[in-house]
């Protein structure tokens, strides 16, 4: 999700930027996109990666089922390179910077807004990308965060989205953000997988630490359980691809609260990993002289952003609805 300024510590460069300038030409008429088509009927599954520009484990993911010629075996898949502008300004010496280059790609999922923005280069990119978009029948959008080293799934509040994460099961932590969260509409939020009433679904999987190594594995494997609960690969094809994970407990939060910075003096009284429980009266932050607090008894802090700035995502709240948090680390 949200970045470090570069005055915060980053977390080790295990896997960090390479040239894919060679992927440029795609399949199709979209560069950085890559189309296979089965002889047999079935859905249009996308996943996708660089929607930020330096979470680097779904390039990793969609290069290595390019490497291993991939092709669905009903419908069609589709592995796209989205922020592909960001990914090539990816500095080791500051890789949070390369999130974007204008403006946050994942929060202009709206066709208004998308055109009435001529300027900026994410805008540019989403309308090259809208025409995929809009003929997932599925989508996985691979992320990475830079605290929490517990990997989730983010999904908007819709069954069907809700559905398709506990389908993968791998993250087995789900997430159900809270409308409007965010600063602006999310790629899985945008039409039509916004649609209560068509099928077309789509999910975000946080596959852990940026750059992590790990990180990588939890994004292949979140892919491959997709592709085959999909029907776009079969179980043999799946382990061949990605060994399995260490099986966790299926757990389900509701974000309850995002935070939003109302100073540029916004810190945190201790350090938070993810998913940690925080007291109803505990201080948890101070922004500027106010105290922050939990929202709510049996409160988790999901996420807190490092060093957010005056108008930013801060930190966002949730509650555990379905599971058991007992064996949470
Ligand atoms: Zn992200």
């Amino acid at each position: 999700m949200q970045d470090p300024s570069p005055a915060a510590p980053l977390p080790a460069l295990d896997v960090g930027w390479r040239d894919i300038s060679a992927y440029r030409a795609g399949t199709g008429d979209i560069p950085y996109v890559f189309t296979f088509t089965a002889a047999e009927p079935g859905p249009h599954v996308v996943v996708n990666a660089l929607t930020h520009g330096n979470e680097v484990s779904g390039r990793e993911v969609v290069l290595a089922l390019l490497a291993a010629e991939v092709r669905p075996l009903r419908g069609t898949l589709s592995l796209a390179l989205a922020n592909v502008a960001a990914h090539d300004r990816f500095d080791p010496a500051n890789p949070g910077a390369s999130r974007f280059v204008d403006r946050d790609f994942n929060r202009l999922w709206d066709d208004a807004l998308i055109e009435a923005d001529t300027q900026s280069v994410e805008a540019q990119r989403a309308r090259e990308l809208q025409p995929l978009y809009r003929r997932a029948d599925r989508l996985l959008d691979l992320h990475t965060t830079f605290l929490s080293d517990r990997p989730f799934f983010v999904v908007p509040d819709l069954e069907k989205a809700i559905g398709l994460a506990r389908e993968i099961a791998t993250p087995a932590t789900t997430v159900v953000l809270s409308a409007g969260g965010m600063h602006g509409p999310t790629l899985m939020e945008y039409a039509p997988f916004a649609d209560p009433d068509t099928p077309a679904s789509a999910v975000v999987a946080e596959c852990g630490q940026h750059w992590a190594r790990a990180a990588v594995d939890q994004a292949m494997a979140a892919t491959v359980s997709f592709l085959a609960k999909q029907g776009i690969i079969d179980a043999d094809r799946a382990a061949g691809l990605s060994p399995p994970l260490p099986a966790e407990p299926p757990r389900l939060y509701r974000m309850s609260a995002n935070l939003f910075a109302t100073t540029d003096s916004f810190h945190y009284v201790r350090s938070f990993r993810g998913f940690d429980p925080v007291g109803e009266d505990e201080i948890v932050a101070w922004d500027g002289d106010q105290p922050i607090h939990a929202p709510h008894a049996d409160a988790v802090v999901i996420l807190a952003r490092p060093h957010p700035k005056r108008g930013g995502e801060a930190m966002s709240f949730g509650r555990l609805v379905d599971g058991d948090d007992h064996h949470a680390e």
